[in-house]
């Protein structure tokens, strides 16, 4: 079967690869679709590693394809989301419900054979785990597909919380930023400030609900918020954009009580600069979130399965798998929002 591989180091072909089978307590899916994200850029470019000959792709939905000997629950032809995490469940994480943190965890698309190839083989203890997540079959796969970043963003949002009528303020419109804002305002946010430099990401920002988008380069945030807010500053603000110092901003847009998320990754060694007054006096409080628990990728799925979420405005490319580095290049250069790969294209 034709395959996404990493080859080595920033080494990514497509290539033919063994097309897999599926042993004892093993599925194999037929991929359906696998939006790229910016972890594979970052694979492509070697600014991050994986295993040397393991097939891209951790955001993933396909078609049951085979059923390996002793699994029960699923039958030819089920449409399934893939939770890349594949975790243990019994250890000091697992077992306090923080598996996505589990000491031996291994992930689709890192380890494990991902989803940019026309086949994907679930291992068996993937398959006992859980990771298989059913969708209604009339869901558009690629929408589905969704369901890794927005669990991802569901295990964010419920560390730093959004209460009916907040004001959110939201760095960064990226995908990740747009499935924060799309979260706040399904929770109830009565303003979602959304900051992006480049306009087009802004103009999109608006049209899925965004009350304000602002260019922070030539813009007063600050005198937004505290306008918005009769000067108190914004419930919550997340930072989307891995720009330490953008963390800084978020700890002063925010009011006495107020929620700042690192949500983003930062570059390694990067630091932040915070008056532990804001901590004592201010009652802030400071969450992340990174990677989601099998409960927030069962309920991405209903969100997107039911609508609530609408695939259609975050995926704007689909590309077939024999263009999947094209795939890659376009999320590189920024195009588009979200960008799928299927079999066809289509
Ligand atoms: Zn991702
Ligand atoms: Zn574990």
């Amino acid at each position: 079967m034709r395959a996404v591989v990493l080859r080595g180091k920033g080494d990514v072909v497509l290539t033919d690869v063994p097309t897999p089978s599926a042993g004892p307590g093993q599925i194999v899916l037929r991929v359906a679709a696998n939006t790229v994200c910016g972890t594979d850029v970052r694979l492509v470019r070697g600014e991050k590693d994986a295993r040397e000959g393991v097939v891209l792709g951790h955001e993933a939905s396909g078609w049951v394809h085979e059923i390996g000997e002793g699994v029960t629950g699923f039958e030819v032809g089920d449409l399934v989301a893939v939770l890349p995490t594949i975790s243990c469940g019994s250890c000091y994480f697992c077992q306090r419900d923080l598996e996505h943190h589990c000491e031996t965890a291994h992930l689709f698309g890192y380890v494990d054979d991902g989803g940019l190839a026309e086949y994907q083989l679930i291992p068996a203890e993937a398959v006992a785990r859980g990771n298989l997540i059913k969708a209604p079959s009339d869901v558009d796969p690629a929408h589905l597909a969704l369901a890794e970043p927005v669990a991802c963003v569901l295990n964010g949002v419920r560390e730093y919380g959004v209460e009916l009528g907040d004001t959110v303020v939201i760095l960064g419109a990226g995908p990740i930023g747009l499935l924060h804002l799309k979260l706040a305002l399904l929770r109830g946010a009565k303003n979602v400030i959304v900051t992006n430099r480049g306009a087009e990401r802004r103009e999109v920002a608006l049209r899925m609900g965004a009350t304000h988008a602002v260019d922070p380069t030539t813009e007063d945030l600050g005198a937004l918020v505290r306008s918005l807010t009769e000067g108190r500053g914004a419930d919550v603000a997340v930072v989307t954009i891995g720009v330490p110092e953008l963390f800084d901003e978020a700890s002063k847009l925010v009011r006495t009580g107020g929620r700042v998320s690192a949500f983003a990754g930062f570059p390694k060694g990067g630091t932040a600069v915070i008056d532990p007054n804001d901590i004592h006096y201010g009652q802030l409080t400071v969450t992340g979130g990174s990677n989601c628990r099998r409960s927030d990728y069962a309920e991405a799925v209903s969100l997107l399965a039911s609508g609530a979420i609408d695939g259609s405005e975050f995926v704007t490319h689909r590309f077939p798998l024999e263009q999947a580095l094209d795939a890659i290049d376009l999320t590189a250069d920024r195009g588009g929002i979200k960008v799928a790969v299927t079999p066809d294209g289509a």
